[in-house]
């Protein structure tokens, strides 16, 4: 996925600048106690199956280093919607 800016997140280009992007896990409050008993229980096991159920819950917000447009993938969301800093759109 590319950012407005063209920037390639690494996500989806490893060979992209994995040092520069900021990136952070994003978690539904509605859901929260049930992504924690699956994390529990993912780690417990190990097994790949409890380790997807996990990730369904997961989203992530990430900062393009190039021009600081903020990317939110949310859990299970069809497609990223990206936001732009407050004075920074034209
Ligand atoms: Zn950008």
């Amino acid at each position: 996925m590319k950012c407005l800016c063209g920037y390639q997140f690494l996500r989806d280009d490893m060979t992209g600048k994995k040092d520069e992007v900021q990136s952070f896990a994003v978690i539904d409050e509605a859901v929260y106690q049930d992504f924690l008993k699956a994390e529990i229980k993912a780690n417990e096991t190990k097994a790949v199956e409890d380790e997807a159920m996990v990730s369904q819950y997961v989203g992530t917000i990430d900062k393009c280093p190039e021009c600081g447009v903020i990317r939110i993938a949310e859990p299970e969301g069809e497609s990223p919607v990206f936001y732009t800093r407050q004075g920074d759109a034209e």
